[in-house]
């Protein structure tokens, strides 16, 4: 696991290596040992004496690079064959027209699950392709939960059903909730046969192990997860990436990068680049027994659950948006009992050493992401800060 030289503690000033905790909801951290890798490679990348920035998109360098990136990518999932990965670019945002232009025919409906602003946005733009159902919602209570399997109102007829996974805004998490008891799995939502499920997992993807072949298209900006902004990770059956719900322009075609490695044009180098390096560091996490998904997935639960503990253990100084069973495991939402506690939080955690904690406005309060790269020292930190805060001023 990857630690700071020096860590901050709940009252430490900036460490000798100059970086703080970084809770930022986006672009979020990188892990140590991949930002010092970069270092490198942006100066010489192995030997060449070009740094990798400037290596033609064709060249023997960034032939390495793409292929390891798939490579690395496909082991970290064991993704069939029948599956493409796709680098886009656009941001997630994108997704938001690809999926609809290419798999929903105008006069065929497919249907919405909004648990969320991004998801909210998905159902938007894909009303330009004609026809969509929103199926559930969580609207009714500020996104505080996820809609239960029962509220889901399938059309047998759809061309595909989307969700987000993971709701960045609002803090909430799709999760198998067992005997009222939170397993921190994935749910997936029962969509009926043969309908392609397809989900935004911009914000959790590989925090937690994952069946890409329950999905028929799994997309997820780069930034959070799986490395820096510039890409979109796009993961696609084989029938949809041919599939032809009307004509479109090659370059908005999932199949023109996937009959071409993602590069048809010139492709967001750096950002693959960087991937390919957050797949080895993800990868490094397995052990001989255990799966490298399994291990971050454990190390994410206790990360979360430190912060998690401190809202619960406040005597309700500090409320949590999310309903217990929908809690994230990455983007953590909490507020004070009043808005000028919430900006003294802030500013307080600033001083001490931690930055990216003001929430967003949909939700008001804080809002502390602790993606993969998050060291679990951070978390502690931030969650024996919380206690001396509501001790000092509740
Ligand atoms: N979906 C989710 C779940 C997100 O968190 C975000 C960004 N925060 C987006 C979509 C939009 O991503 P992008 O900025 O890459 O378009």
């Amino acid at each position: 696991m990857t630690t700071f030289a020096a860590a901050p503690s709940a009252s430490a000033t900036k460490p000798a290596s100059g970086r703080i905790f970084n809770f930022s909801a986006g672009p979020g951290c990188l892990p140590d040992e991949v930002l010092q890798q970069i270092r490198e490679d942006v100066w010489n990348i192995g030997g060449s004496g070009i740094g990798i920035l400037e290596h033609s998109h064709r060249g023997k360098v960034f032939d390495k690079v793409l292929a390891e990136a798939f490579d690395d990518f496909r082991k970290i999932s064991n993704l069939p064959k029948n599956y493409h990965v796709l680098f886009l670019t656009g941001g997630a945002t994108a997704q938001n027209y690809m999926v609809p232009a290419n798999l929903k025919p105008q006069d065929q409906t497919a249907d919405y699950i909004t648990t969320g602003y991004w998801a909210e946005k998905s159902l938007e733009q894909a009303k330009f392709y004609g026809t969509v159902s929103e199926i559930a919602t969580s609207k009714d209570k500020n996104h505080s939960y996820i809609p239960a399997e029962s509220a889901c109102k399938y059309n047998s007829n759809a061309a595909y059903v989307h969700y987000c996974s993971n709701n960045t805004i609002y803090g909430t998490e799709w999760h198998d909730v067992v005997n009222g008891q939170n397993t921190w799995n994935q749910r997936i939502p029962q969509a009926p046969a043969g309908v392609p499920i397809v989900c935004d997992m911009s914000s959790d993807i590989y925090s937690r192990p994952v069946d890409f072949t329950k999905f028929g298209l799994v997309y997820a900006g780069a930034q959070k997860n799986l490395g820096a902004a510039g890409t979109t990770v796009v993961v696609i059956r084989d029938d949809l990436a041919t599939k032809k719900a009307r004509e479109l322009p090659l370059m908005l075609q999932y199949n023109t990068f996937a009959k071409d490695e993602s590069r048809p044009n010139t492709p967001p180098v750096g950002a693959i680049y960087i991937c390919g390096l957050v797949f080895k560091w993800i990868l490094k996490h397995g052990t001989a027994n255990r799966h490298c998904l399994d291990v971050l997935q454990e190390l994410n639960i206790r990360k979360a659950g430190h912060v998690y503990a401190a809202i619960d253990g406040s005597k309700g100084f500090f409320k949590g948006h999310a309903e217990p069973n929908a809690r994230s495991m990455m983007n953590l939402t909490f507020r004070c009992p009043t808005p000028e506690l919430d900006d003294k939080f802030c500013k307080d955690a600033g001083t001490a050493g931690f930055d990216g904690l003001k929430g967003h406005r949909a939700t008001g309060g804080m809002r502390a992401s602790m993606y993969n790269a998050m060291p679990e020292a951070g978390c502690k930190a931030l969650a024996q800060f919380m206690a001396e805060f509501a001790r000092k001023n509740g």
